[in-house]
């Protein structure tokens, strides 16, 4: 028989309904990967919920987008064992958008997690050339950070960070401290965060190497670039009023299907602001953030604070939830040993 592995996943049937469910998954004609590291994050939460757009999701869906894993066995030029990551959006490589190499647009839209199903089960197939070889002194556990940081790299590649500007994240989950981190590549002057629970100011400043941490409101105003990685309307609209005339907003939160901000015409106007939006990522963004992770540039396992097997995934998803005087980065639930 075919590779293949059975064990249990953490199924979301429809939307508000989550169980462990015993899953089988074959290697058919791709490569099979059995999952070490699953990372949770909001959008889970708007997936179990049924908040995210419909046209995103299919259900039932063994979530996890984003994870690591090995590999089963030798495929494609890879080795049982060899630790990878995946890329989660599976490009058609036909349609237009994907020929221009914009695969976050791909017409065919299919991502591992969101419309197939995700890496918090027993295995994942992938097609032999979406799967990316980690170095072997790389943390498995970091691999896991490479969705949401390919998210990230992809939305900074799409504005322009003058070495010596001012760069200002509103939000203080992990896409705004990933979006801190990253940005440090372009040499800003300096990093400014702001956040909404004291208690994410050691890792912010620690972990993500913010200069300067504030909750609710920023520092100061006049920012050359903003990032808006709350995912709230109002962040939004603080994102607009931060930012210096001429400068640049980028919008990488996910508000919620159908909410919509208040647009300040005359900040918009008046200030000759660009706002960028930016949607998941593209092939070269993953690759690229692969190549970080693998050259030591790119080290995203401080930002690792919570670790729990799939046994306690309720208790993951009540973490993610509900805020704690607690520093949270990524939670992520540990696979290993529950596929056989
Ligand atoms: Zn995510
Ligand atoms: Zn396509």
């Amino acid at each position: 028989m075919a590779a293949h592995r059975s064990g249990r996943a953490l199924v979301v049937r429809e939307p508000g309904e989550v169980v462990l469910e015993d899953r089988t998954v074959e290697a058919g004609g791709g490569l099979l990967v059995e999952p070490y590291f699953v990372g949770l994050c909001g959008t889970d939460l708007e997936i179990i919920r049924g908040d995210l757009d419909p046209a995103y999701t299919r259900y039932p869906l063994v979530l996890g987008h984003e994870w690591s894993g090995r590999v089963v066995e030798a495929a494609g030029g890879f080795a049982p064992g060899d630790p990878v990551v995946v890329e989660g959006v599976f490009p058609c490589s036909v349609c237009g958008p994907c020929r221009e190499g914009r695969t976050n647009m791909c017409a065919n839209y299919e991502e591992l997690g969101f419309t197939l199903d995700g890496a918090a089960g027993p295995a994942v197939a992938a097609p032999a050339h979406l799967v990316h070889r980690l170095c072997d002194d790389v943390p498995l556990a970091a691999g896991a950070l490479v969705e949401p940081a390919a998210v990230v790299l992809r939305a900074l590649t799409e504005i322009d960070i003058a070495p010596g500007s001012s760069v200002l994240v509103i939000g203080d989950g992990t896409v705004g401290l990933l979006a801190a981190q990253l940005a440090r590549m372009w040499s800003p002057a300096s990093v400014a965060m702001a956040g909404r629970r004291p208690a994410q100011e050691t890792l912010a400043t620690t972990a993500a190497g913010v200069d300067d941490f504030t909750v609710d409101v920023p520092n100061a105003e006049g920012y050359d670039v903003v990032v808006e990685a709350a995912g709230s309307t109002v962040a939004v609209e603080n994102a607009l009023r931060a930012a210096r005339p001429g400068g640049q907003v980028l919008l990488l939160g996910i508000a919620g299907h159908g909410r919509s901000a208040n647009l300040l015409v005359d900040d918009v106007v008046n200030k000759d602001l660009r706002i960028r939006g930016s949607f998941s990522y593209t092939a070269a963004a993953w690759a690229t953030t692969v190549r970080l992770l693998n050259s030591g540039r790119f080290r995203p396992l401080p930002l690792v604070t919570h670790r729990l097997p799939l046994d306690r995934y309720s208790d993951a998803l009540d973490l993610l939830a509900t805020p704690s005087g607690e520093p949270r980065g990524k939670i992520l639930i540990e696979m290993k040993g529950t596929s056989k």
